[in-house]
């Protein structure tokens, strides 16, 4: 039988494929270009091609694309046959080294903010030799960056990248001042906890909300929810079981170390998560899997919603993005080491993070806007909107005692002590959880957890590798003119702790006079919805930062706020205007026509007998009467809000208007139409209630 080792990356153009299909004078130059990051030269890049394109057709591949994260927040490809016409009239299968550098999508479709000029509708693909090529279906699909031709980001993983550079060059001089003169390089990891909802397609396909918007707009709380918690790692039903069984085998053969899987809180509601790959990997593997989840999905007759608020009244879907930083040779920086030395190099790395997320808690928070993950941020299910960072009583005791210099005294039972000359010693903290922080250290990494399940990840890692390279800058500038380097350091360790301690939070995030402490006496940052957020990103501070580290121009800036602002307009107004249209069409005419039932059987008993009173029907007709002219009025009143939207002179208006105005309204919409669906006969209601599809996959 076939084992997931035989099978394992067996769709993937990776390292043990690579070597056995070129040169050995090819494979060591390709190698270096992506150990290196050294430039690639085209005579190496067309060997590269031919054992790539002979490897994929030897798989049945007949396409190859070069596949992209464009700003949609979803991977894109154009496809091009391998086919050639021969002198004999047959044909050959070819691909150059060209071909696999370069490719020029017709980009004029994709969302741009203002970089591109519609006259110049192509931008080009450049691709990413750090990330394997893979095959699927038929096509050979090469990792790419996307530009314009201005040379302008029009993507996600070419920031990334960036990113990812910034922090490797601010992280080796650091290194290097520890004495470490043997480091090539170091780079941040991420393993993302992708979470899910699973329905039938059956039942999803009954809901117009559910197919235009990926959530539904109306729904009555059921009479049984999550409350008994009884879903949490509970059995896996068979059909799920069926299901995660070949998302697996999928994500294998693509070379996606898919490790566990289990449900969660909400009934209905799973998990996987990988085995963490260096950044831009895991960023492609949580694309790739986000895609495989639905395209399996569809082969069980279920269908993924990524959503991150599917149901009101239930817990949304998240997407936690551990990360730490390691070089080269393996070790992780985030990791607290055995020798006083190593810790305080661990102590000068941590306390990287600590001021990069309080000075850019505002870049952190604009990563995971979308209008999807204001539903969940702070509504006691996920961390609140405010940003803060969990430490641990542990780690908490030891950075109070350097702030202190009061000798720091550990619990007995992890034998904690001082250690010799510059900082404690102290052993790693494994036991604390605490899942109500947006940013918690784990003992060897850090766990953001404000992204939502739709989410990128590229966003929260760019700002998160930038703004921690923009601290180790700092230190670095400062450290490398220092005479006595012990000294310095210890003082510059003391004031980032000084200086940001009030980011540190290890108590309740959800809780309410959490939200209060923070922005009343902390200061912290409390941006509430996206429309609050994303401004933001252009303030000076945030552009000085982000631009001189080359990771973004500010044009590229711009073009980001411009699109984050339209993805969240044009999100809502569709989501209104799906509201209003199931109203009209469905809702109201079912509320009607269950009233006129009513009224006929009141009228049918009063004919038999004129004494009778017929409370119930005649109580419930006058309900349904009030409600549907309640929901005939809120109708109006959402598209009126639709409408006054487009007087906005700016996207910034438009986004306030939408969250001020059209949410307000569809609130409001969503209220009487679910009380209505209390009142209505199930034969009459048109859509499939929250008990049906939260409990529909057994
Ligand atoms: P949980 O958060 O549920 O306790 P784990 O801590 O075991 O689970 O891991 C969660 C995720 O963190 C996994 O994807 C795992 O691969 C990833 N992870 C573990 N170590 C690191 C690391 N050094 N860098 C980035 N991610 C890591
Ligand atoms: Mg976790």
């Amino acid at each position: 039988m076939e084992t997931v080792k035989d099978y394992f990356g067996s769709l993937v153009f990776d390292d043990r494929v690579m070597k056995a299909t070129l040169s050995d004078k090819v494979y060591a130059s390709l190698k270096k270009t992506i150990d290196e990051g050294t430039e690639l030269d085209i005579g190496v890049a067309h060997a590269v091609a031919i054992a790539m394109k002979d490897w994929a057709v030897s798989k049945g591949a007949t396409h190859f694309t070069h596949w992209f994260q464009p700003l949609t927040g979803i991977t894109a490809e154009k496809h091009d046959s391998f086919i050639t016409p021969s002198p004999d009239g047959g044909v050959i299968m070819e691909f150059s080294g060209k071909e696999l550098i370069k490719g020029e999508p017709d980009a004029s479709s994709f969302p741009s903010g203002g970089l591109r000029a519609t006259f110049e509708a192509r931008g080009y693909t450049a691709w990413d030799p750090t990330s394997y090529a893979f095959i699927k279906g038929k096509t050979l699909c090469i990792p790419t960056a996307f530009c314009s031709y201005g040379g302008h980001a029009l993507d996600k993983k070419t920031p990334l990248l960036r990113s990812m550079e910034a922090l490797n060059k601010q992280a080796l001089r650091i290194l290097r001042l520890f004495g470490n003169d043997t480091v090539k390089r170091v780079t941040s990891s991420v393993g993302p906890e992708q979470e899910y909802f699973l329905v039938t397609k059956e039942m999803y396909e009954q809901r117009p909300d559910l197919r235009y918007t990926g959530r539904t707009l109306f729904g009555a709380k059921p009479p049984k929810g999550q409350e008994m918690d009884d879903h949490y790692f509970g059995v896996i039903k068979p059909r799920v079981a069926a299901y995660m069984e070949e998302l697996n085998s999928e994500l294998w053969k693509l070379g996606i170390l898919a490790k566990t899987e289990h449900n969660e809180v909400a009934p209905a509601q799973h998990e996987l998560a990988p085995i963490y790959a260096t950044t831009n990997i895991a960023t492609d593997h949580n694309q790739l899997t986000m895609e495989i989840m639905q395209k399996v999905a569809a082969k069980h007759g279920l269908v993924c919603l990524l959503h991150e608020k599917p149901f009101a009244g239930v817990n949304g879907s998240g997407k936690h993005n551990n990360w730490s930083i390691a070089t080269d040779s393996g070790q992780n920086l985030l990791s607290p080491g055995a020798t006083p030395y190593e810790n305080a190099q661990f102590l000068l790395f941590l306390c990287a993070v600590m001021k990069a997320v309080d000075d850019y808690q505002d870049l952190l928070r604009i990563s995971v806007a979308t209008a999807g993950n204001d539903h969940r941020l702070g509504a006691n299910e996920a961390p609140p909107a405010v940003v803060s960072i969990f430490l641990g009583d542990e780690l908490n005791a030891v950075l109070e005692a350097i702030e202190n210099n009061t000798p720091y005294e550990g619990t007995e039972k992890k034998q904690m002590k001082l250690g010799a000359d510059v900082l404690p010693k102290f052993n790693r903290d494994t036991t604390d959880r605490n899942r109500t922080s947006p940013f918690a250290f784990t003992g060897n990494k850090f766990e953001f957890r404000m992204l939502g399940s739709s989410n990128s990840i590229a966003c929260a890692n760019i700002m998160l590798n930038t703004a921690v390279a923009e601290s180790l800058r700092i230190y670095a500038d400062r450290l490398e003119c220092v005479e006595d380097f012990e000294t310095a350091l210890h003082e510059m360790i003391r004031k980032t702790i000084k200086d940001h301690k009030h980011i540190i939070f290890n108590g309740n995030g959800y809780d309410e006079s959490w939200i209060r402490e923070a922005t009343e006496r902390r200061g912290l940052l409390n941006y509430r919805t996206t429309a609050d957020a994303v401004p933001h990103i252009l303030d000076r501070k945030n552009v000085d930062m982000l631009t001189s580290h080359g990771v973004f121009t500010e044009a590229e800036i711009k073009s980001r706020y411009e699109i984050t602002l339209e993805n969240y307009c044009k999100t809502i107004v569709i989501e209104a205007n799906t509201m209003v249209d199931m109203v009209k069409t469905q809702i109201l005419p079912a509320v009607s026509a269950y009233a006129l039932e009513l009224a006929r059987t009141s009228a049918a008993k009063k004919a038999l007998d004129s004494t009778l009173v017929c409370d119930y029907e005649t109580d419930l007709v006058r309900k349904l009467s009030v409600l549907s002219d309640r929901i005939y009025a809120d109708a109006a009143a959402v598209e009126s809000s639709v409408l006054s939207v487009t007087a906005a002179e700016d996207i910034g208006a438009e986004a306030a208007l939408i969250r001020d105005k059209v949410l307000t309204s569809m609130g409001e919409l969503r209220v009487a139409c679910d009380e209505a669906e209390t009142l209505t006969a199930k034969s009459y209601w048109p859509y499939p209630t929250y008990a049906d599809l939260l409990f529909s996959v057994q």
